[in-house]
């Protein structure tokens, strides 16, 4: 049989769940497991971002700014009128640096909340559903500065490694529930947050944004920038039957530049 002969695993019927997923990672995520017939419901906080997601899918769009609890609350509540969550994807997030002494106390709870709060907060409140039916999805889209540490970012590398941990202690909760959990680690990918990267290098080195952007890339041996759609292709194979046995797993896609 020929690889274009193997028939693709679809998701109909499934429900999926993408925060952020107006733009950047979440969009090319929620494109990505649309394609694959799962109705998607995208959240954030811009509107039109939203909109036109949903509109291309067929989906759904969720206003909420996930810092605010209570807004969380009642888009959990929103989510849940329009069906059971079968495939959950932490992917929205913040990233700011700064070294620890400008590291203040406001800083590390915006981004402890977004990238670690947020996660779990959400998985707590819909894993139940998918256990009551026996499968499941939570992917959490952290970073490989989850799994090591950077230079200004020790707010961003303690939320995502708690984002990393929770992963791995759930998936020894819930190992014989279908429902399967797992993070995402990507490298610098090109978004938004790459581009505002840049901008700071280019702002703390005077480099322009050609040697800013390379610097970027250098990290990685494959001296380039990750593409949006190669995290969402590592997402929709999270969601096959086939990776069943995936669970409490770091898939970094980063080029190779962290080597677990
Ligand atoms: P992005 O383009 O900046 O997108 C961030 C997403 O998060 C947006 O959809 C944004 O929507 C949403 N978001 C931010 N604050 C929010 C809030 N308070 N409430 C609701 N939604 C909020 O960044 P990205 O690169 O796609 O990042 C997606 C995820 O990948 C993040 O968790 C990030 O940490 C992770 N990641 C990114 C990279 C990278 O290099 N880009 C590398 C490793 C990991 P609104 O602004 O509309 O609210």
């Amino acid at each position: 049989m020929k690889p274009s002969d193997v028939p693709q695993e679809r998701l109909s019927g499934r429900i999926a769940l993408v925060t952020g997923g107006g733009r950047g990672i979440g969009l090319a995520i929620a494109l990505r497991l649309a394609r694959d017939g799962a109705r998607v419901i995208v959240t954030g906080r811009t509107h039109d971002d939203l909109d036109r997601t949903a509109q291309s899918i067929g989906g759904h769009a969720l206003v909420c700014d996930l810092a605010d609890r209570a807004a969380t609350d009642a888009m959990i509540t929103q989510t849940r009128a329009i069906g059971r969550v079968d495939i959950l994807v932490n992917n929205a997030g913040i990233a700011e640096s700064a070294p620890l002494g400008k590291t203040d106390d406001a800083m590390w709870d915006r981004i402890m909340e977004l990238n670690a709060t947020v996660p779990f907060r959400l998985t707590r409140a819909f894993t139940p559903a998918m256990i009551d039916a026996g499968w499941g999805r939570v992917i959490t889209i952290a970073s490989n500065a989850g799994l090591t540490g950077y230079g200004y970012t020790s707010a961003y590398c303690a939320a995502k490694h708690a984002a990393v941990g929770m992963t791995r202690a759930l998936a020894v909760d819930l190992g014989r529930t279908g429902v399967t959990v797992n993070a995402v680690c990507p490298g610098w990918v090109a978004t938004r947050m790459a581009d505002e990267a840049i901008a700071r290098i280019q702002e703390r080195t005077g480099r322009d944004a050609a040697a800013s952007r390379a610097a970027l890339e250098s990290m990685s041996p494959q001296r380039r920038l990750v593409e949006p759609e190669e995290v969402a292709a590592a997402v929709a194979m999270l969601c096959t039957e086939g990776a069943r046995g995936i669970h409490g797993q770091t898939l970094v896609i980063d080029g190779g530049q962290v080597l677990k």
